[in-house]
């Protein structure tokens, strides 16, 4: 069971093995954090991400899976993107939420980091209500069989810090 932090900031900015990005399916770079990843990492994540869009996924990585890339010029050593559903009021997409930490963290086992970055995945442009995306992932994080031993929540703003750290 990894050890839980939270810290307030900037992802991009994290010294840890892996961060994990809130991609959308196309790998392509976005909005949000994935802008800023992509923005700050520098040219190699793309080319990494049209690699793996080549190969292995050339329909888009499907929702609540991941895949490892380098950080490019980011202080991390991986890039973990992984897809969380868009929330609907009609539907209950949780599991698909909780695949996207669980899977994240099977990618670090195998790519061998032990310290791992996350945002509040779905939480932004994808719409999940703060408080239900942040007892997600907490529980999430906190069941995971994994070799992790540090996950590392960094929030983005007072609200999603405060989200996060009240999950009981
Ligand atoms: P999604 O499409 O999965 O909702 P977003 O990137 O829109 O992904 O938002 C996910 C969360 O990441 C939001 O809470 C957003 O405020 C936050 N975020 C945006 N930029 C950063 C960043 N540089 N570091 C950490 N979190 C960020």
């Amino acid at each position: 069971m990894p050890e839980l932090q939270f810290v307030q900031g900037d992802i991009t900015e994290q010294s840890v093995d892996a961060i994990v990005n809130a991609a959308n399916s196309s790998l392509m770079g976005g909005g949000g954090v994935d802008g800023a990843i992509h923005r700050r990492g520098g040219p190699e994540i793309l080319q990494a991400c049209r690699e793996i869009r080549r190969t292995t996924f050339p329909g888009g990585l499907p929702t609540g899976q991941a895949v490892a890339t380098t950080a490019g010029r980011l202080p991390a050593r991986w890039v973990i993107h992984t897809v969380g559903p868009v929330y609907a009021k009609s539907e209950d997409r949780s599991d698909l939420l909780a695949s996207a930490y669980r899977e994240s963290l099977r990618v670090a086992d195998e790519v061998g980091a032990v310290s791992v970055a996350f945002p509040a995945i779905s939480a932004g442009i994808y719409g999940w209500p703060m408080d239900d995306a942040a007892r997600i992932a907490v529980t999430t994080a906190r069941e995971g069989a994994t070799s992790v031993e540090r996950v590392i929540f960094v929030l983005y703003g007072r609200d999603a810090y405060a989200a996060f750290t009240s999950v009981r």
